[in-house]
This record gives C-alpha cells, structure tokens and sequence, in this order.
C-alpha cells in the first residue's frame, strides 16, 4: 500500500501506524520462520518504508491511544490495512477442549508474536495431531510440527520456541480436507516442500485421488494432483514421523472428557449433481491436538464501520462505506485482508492496493486544498504515548541482527513487548 502511494504520487507522505513496536505485519509474524525466502521480502519493505516521506509510528494503538476523529483530523486520507488478526470457527462439538486451537495461534507463538509467548499447547505431551483443512495455514502447521527440528537452527525463531519444537512427542500428524483433493486451497510448492521433508513420510490413500480423471480441471490442480499421485505411490519408509494427508474427511466433533482425545470424522463424497454429501461412514483418529486452520477473521476496529457476517469493512473498491447505508465515508480506505477477505499472498495485496490507491488519489485531488492539521507524533508525544519511531525499529533490527551473529544465524527475533520496546531505546 505504502510503495503504490508513493509511486502514485511524487508528493504524497505516508505515516505508517502499527499496534506492535516492529514493523512488517504478517510477513514478520505470519510468514512461516522457515520460508527464508519470502522472509527476505523485508529488505523491500526496508527500503520502503525508509524512503524519506515516509514516517514510522510503531507501539500506537487505534481506540487505545489515539481514535479515529484524530486520523481524519491529522490527514487527507487514512487507509487501515489491519489484516485478519482472529480466526473462523469449526462449529462442531468439542472445539473448545484443551488441545483444540486455532491453527493461527500456533502461528502466532512460532512467529515470536508478543501477545503469544508461552506455547499455546504442550507439544511434549501429545503423540498425534490433526490439523483441519487443507489450505498453506494447514501446510505450515503440519511442517512446522514434523520438520527435524535440527532443519529450524537457520530460522529467526528464538532459543526458547526451537526447544520446544525439539521437544515435541508428535509423531504422526493428519491433515484433513473435507472435499476432495481437486478443492484442496494449497499451492503446489508449499504441498511439494512437504513431500521433501527428512525424516517424515507422507501418506496419501490412493482411493481419495479416484475418480478426478475426467474432470476439467485448472493448472494448479492439476499440478496438486500430480504431487499427490506421487506421494500416494511411496511405499513407508519407516521414518520416525508421519503425514497423513486426507480427503473427503469432515471433521464431525472433537472428542475428549477434559481434553482432547480424538476426532471423530466422516467420509463424504460428491453426489451426482457435484454436491458434497455425508456417507454416513464415521471413523474416529486417536489425537491428543486438534489445529483448526480454516481460516481466518478480521475483527471490528473501534470506530470503523464493519461487516460482522463476511467479517470486512465494508467497502466500494477500497473506500470504506457506512453500515447499514452504504454511502461513502469520505476520506477513510481499506486495503488488503480486512478488505476483501483472509485470501491471498503477499503479491496478491499489490494488485489490491493498487485500486485502492486509485480511488484515494482521485478523491483526495477532487477535495483541493487541504485545511492545516495537527501532526500527529506531536499529538501522541502530548499524549505521552510512548511510541517507537522508525530509528527505534532501527535499534530493534539492529539487537536482533546482533542476537542472531553470536549463534550464526542472520536474526533472532525478539518477541515480548517490554524486549522490543528496551530494544528500541
Ligand atoms: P484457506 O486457504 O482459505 O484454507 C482454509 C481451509 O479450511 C480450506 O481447506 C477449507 O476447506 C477449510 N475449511 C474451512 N471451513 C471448514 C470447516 N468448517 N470444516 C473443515 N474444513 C474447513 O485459508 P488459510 O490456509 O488460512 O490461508 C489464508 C491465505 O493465506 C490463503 O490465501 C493462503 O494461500 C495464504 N497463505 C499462504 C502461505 C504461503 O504462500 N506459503 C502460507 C500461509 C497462508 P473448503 O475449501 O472446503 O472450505
């Protein structure tokens, strides 16, 4: 959003507001420790958000320490990018045992998010997992719970998160689609990666990819589909963990008195009008975790209008819109997630942006000359907000850049708050 309104206009100056002292959102918190090369995209967003017209003003929460009168009053324009922090529920019995979590607050804990310091489960203790759906999320939670946890040294993850990931007594983990493999939401590097992992054999049941070969289907399934036939045809190797990818699998409850202790599944099928339908046929996988992945939300931010049904500000190509009315709130943008949804990867927010951008770059010429404003680091600093500039993220890099050079790593990052805010002094 930043670079496209910046390329879009030679003048424009960009503040950037962020609840956590560290920049980069969900490619700092998100993006998988171990998927080094799209963690490198950071040196763009570096470069980014150093360009001189644009300002960085970390540790500053909307409701908390500043409202949305004082946005409109300090700018032309304000755009929230505030992505999908929650998640989407099951909805089956048992969701909310010990042990049953959203797959997005293991996400959380591994990515070194300030507000999820301890594990959000006792890894240790459990012997099999399920991880519902069968989308990156899915993928990125069943690799981090099977890769050798040796392959997770070059990772920015910290000392305490590795040991616990070395600790882990999960051996078999199933990951479980309820349609059929053609409507799996993976992408084929991310399923292939899993199929390359030491140590770990990947189990497909051959009769879930029955009966796909007449259907018209796109490039990338068809590329799913080819992985998949391939892991269906390896023999076990006897290594000391396991995949069980599966399909046609709906998960019907989570069961366990205090905790959980299994999934209690159906095997569906696509009837002859394509529609998805119950066989009937239950079965019941001994788990002791169940990771939700399917999906995740957007919530409402204090005074920004919301869409609590599809879990979106509600917006016309980028500009928010009143609820229920539906007429423009001039001024006020979204982009991203909370605009159109918890789909797509990073590039996908390009194309995104770009149309917001659009629409804030012609609304904000159409307004002419702007009245003066106040400035809002002055506000904050009147405020007593202690809010971390972009030199404080700079000595926040810098410490985790030190932290990793002593165990020869390119980073650790830093995860408590009270930390990055030492850091950043
Ligand atoms: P997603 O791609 O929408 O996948 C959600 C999965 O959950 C789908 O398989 C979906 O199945 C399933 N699901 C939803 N409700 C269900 C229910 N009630 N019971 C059983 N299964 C259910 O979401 P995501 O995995 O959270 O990913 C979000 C976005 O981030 C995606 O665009 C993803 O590609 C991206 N991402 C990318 C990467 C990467 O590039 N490495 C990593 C992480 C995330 P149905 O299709 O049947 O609904």
């Amino acid at each position: 959003m930043v670079e496209s309104l910046l390329k879009a206009h030679p003048e424009a100056r960009v503040d950037v507001i962020e609840r956590l002292p560290a920049p980069y959102g969900l490619l700092r918190y998100g993006v998988a420790p171990d998927h080094l090369k799209m963690k490198s995209l950071a040196t763009g967003f570096h470069k980014t958000l150093s360009n001189p017209r644009v300002r960085f003003f970390g540790n500053v929460e909307l409701g908390r320490d500043i409202d949305v009168e004082d946005l409109r009053a300090a700018y032309d324009a304000v755009v929230y990018a505030v992505g999908a922090p929650s998640h989407r529920a099951l909805g089956v019995p048992g969701e909310d045992l010990a042990g049953s979590l959203p797959a997005g607050d293991f996400v959380s804990w591994y990515g070194g998010h300030p507000e999820s310091l301890t594990a959000p489960i006792d890894l240790a203790a459990a012997r099999s997992a399920a991880v519902i759906g069968v989308g990156n999320v899915a993928i990125d939670t069943a690799r981090l719970l099977l890769k050798d946890p040796a392959l997770l040294e070059v990772t920015d993850m910290s000392r305490e998160t590795l040991a616990i990931l070395a600790g882990s007594s999960v051996r078999d983990v199933f990951m479980l689609g309820r349609r059929g493999p053609h409507d799996a939401k993976f992408t084929t590097k991310e399923l292939r990666e899993l199929g390359e992992l030491p140590g770990v054999d990947v189990v497909v049941e051959p009769r879930d990819l029955a009966g796909l070969e007449s259907l018209e289907l796109d490039g990338l399934t068809q590329r799913n589909l080819e992985v998949l036939r391939d892991f269906a045809g390896r023999s076990r190797t006897g290594a000391a963990r396991a995949l069980h990818i599966r399909f046609y699998a709906r998960p019907d409850a989570i069961i366990g008195s205090d905790r959980v202790e299994g999934l209690h599944i159906e095997r569906m099928a696509y009837d002859a009008a394509g529609k998805l339908v119950g066989t009937g046929t239950f079965e019941d996988l001994t788990v002791q975790l169940v990771f939700r992945a399917v999906g995740y939300r957007s919530v409402a931010l204090p005074g920004v209008p919301f869409d609590e049904r599809n879990g979106l500000v509600p917006n016309a190509g980028g500009r928010v819109l009143h609820a229920p009315e539906g007429a423009v709130r001039t001024g006020e943008y979204v982009a991203g997630w909370v605009k159109r949804g918890p789909q797509g990867v990073i590039g996908t927010n390009k194309q995104d942006a770009a149309e917001t951008v659009a629409a804030l770059i012609a609304d904000v010429a159409a307004a002419g000359e702007p009245p003066a404003r106040p400035e809002l680091g002055a506000l904050l600093t009147e405020r007593g907000v202690p809010f971390v500039d972009w030199e404080g993220w700079s000595r926040i890099d810098a410490r985790e850049r030190a932290l990793g050079a002593a165990e020869g790593r390119e980073r650790v990052k830093i995860s408590a708050l009270d930390d990055l805010l030492d850091a950043s002094r």
